[in-house]
């Protein structure tokens, strides 16, 4: 038998990290059985429905290289279709007529006919004649045996007064004709379960096996939403965490193998399993998203790095345009590991590409005046003189100032990164100055200078 998995989102929000973590489960399982995995947009809700959404959606999952088999199938596009099933139900008594039901809930719901077809009638829904006689036991991998009473089966409605079938009865008739034998989903679709056990049973169809992933919530506990920050996968995508620690980072949020934390995609497929994803809720912790994240820069080679920052670094508008050359990756020897994303290191290393430094005094107001001109003044001779292919003679020319003024390094290091680059943490002077060059250092001590004094 091939495995079959699908993830199936709803294009009324931007793709959430949980579901991203829903699909790579799903995608891993297919991969891992050489099955197949699919991509199923359920637009059936046409008022909250997006196109922006969708695209969005469709466009993550492709970042991600969570790649789907076959085509997307669209339920907006298969609405005729739910209606044969629908009236295949109503031949077999398996579905009823039901005047519509005006509640507190429903009061304000538009009715207005949205999908005119053979079987809707005004002011009537179509519901399901759920079976009442027996309990239903499934056995789902994370959650082991569960045993739905009958009390909880209810005659749900499957095409609504307005003409447009539920979630319940297109997701159970898609699931049946993409023959989805592992069903990968999140737990907050447990309650469904009965219902569409049911319905997979109406349709004489073999029911698949399942998955409910536990939620992921914060650190507080509570489940993950806004409240929490940032939590739609572009997010990540535009700060620049990397897809490998993305992935293994969500991997390990409720699945684990022994203590190894670190797992490259293909260990992921080879080691994945169903059985071994918690059963408690996970929390997203975003501390070891960044320490991840790290990892993985600190890991790839400089050209890789150089590549992935250039998009960072260019919408960052610099007047010197950054290029993919020898000088991005010697300022990228300097310091990537300081940082944890793409964006940061981005915007840690802008002053390599400004042409006038912006100082804001402030920051050196602790240093005395008239000894930090001195400084500056005695360094910029030295350095004007040395050979910068050298970095020891860089450092020769600190310690000489140093030596000559009577001063320690920390009294004369912090002022040199400070007119090179308008901070003080900064890399290492010779580095600094060695990467700069000595036009630039020069230069920008020299206007340093000029409008300090
Ligand atoms: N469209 C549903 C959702 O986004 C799919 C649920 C399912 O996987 O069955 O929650």
């Amino acid at each position: 038998m091939m495995i079959k998995t699908r993830f199936a989102p709803s294009p009324t929000g931007w793709l959430h990290i949980g579901g991203v973590r829903t699909a790579l489960y799903s995608w891993l399982y297919a991969k891992k059985n050489n099955g197949k995995f699919f991509l199923r947009i359920d637009d059936t809700d046409t008022t909250r429905s997006t196109e922006e959404y969708k695209i969005s959606i469709i466009s993550a999952l492709n970042q991600l290289g969570l790649n789907h088999d076959d085509e997307i199938t669209y339920q907006s596009k298969r609405f005729e279709h739910y209606i044969d099933k629908i009236q295949y139900l109503l031949d077999n008594d398996l579905a009823y007529y039901d005047e519509v039901e005006v509640n507190e809930k429903t009061k304000d719901t538009d009715l207005s006919i949205q999908y005119n077809n053979q079987l809707n009638k005004e002011g009537y829904v179509i519901r399901f004649r759920n079976q009442k006689e027996s309990s239903i036991k499934i056995n789902d991998s994370v959650h082991g045996e569960i045993t739905f009473d009958p009390k909880v089966f209810f005659d749900v409605v499957i095409l609504r007064s307005n003409g447009v079938p539920t979630y319940n009865l297109t997701s159970v008739v898609d699931d049946i004709d993409m023959g989805i034998t592992h069903l990968i989903r999140g737990d907050d679709h447990l309650s469904n379960l009965p219902v569409q056990v049911n319905l997979f049973r109406a349709f004489n169809a073999v029911v698949p096996a399942f998955s409910h992933l536990p939620m992921i919530h914060g650190t507080d506990g509570k489940r993950l939403s806004k409240r929490h920050g940032a939590v739609d996968i572009n997010y990540f995508l535009n700060e620049g965490y990397r897809v490998d620690a993305i992935l293994n980072y969500l991997a390990k949020t409720g699945w684990s193998h022994g203590d190894q934390e670190i797992f490259s995609i293909d260990e992921l497929i080879e080691l994945f399993s169903l059985d071994r994803i918690t059963k408690s809720a996970a929390a997203f912790d975003i501390e070891k998203l960044n320490w991840l994240n790290q990892h993985y820069i600190k890991n790839d080679s400089i050209e890789n790095i150089a590549e992935q920052i250039l998009p960072f670094l260019s919408s960052l508008e610099l007047p010197n345009v950054p290029k993919n050359d020898k000088y991005l990756e010697d300022i990228l020897l300097l310091g990537i590991e300081r940082e944890y994303s793409m964006k940061n290191i981005a915007n840690s290393i802008t002053y390599f590409y400004e042409n006038e430094i912006e100082y804001d005094m402030s920051i050196i107001e602790k240093f005395d005046k008239e000894q930090t001109i001195k400084i500056l003044r005695d360094i910029i001779a030295k350095l004007f003189i040395v050979d910068f292919n050298d970095k020891p003679s860089i450092s020769a020319c600190v310690k000489a100032t140093c030596k000559d003024l009577s001063l320690k390094f920390k009294d004369v290091g912090p002022l040199i990164r400070f007119s090179t680059t308008g901070r003080l943490n900064a890399p290492s002077i010779d580095d600094l100055c060695f990467v700069l060059g000595k036009k630039r250092v020069v230069e920008r001590i020299s206007r340093f200078l000029e409008l300090y004094q």
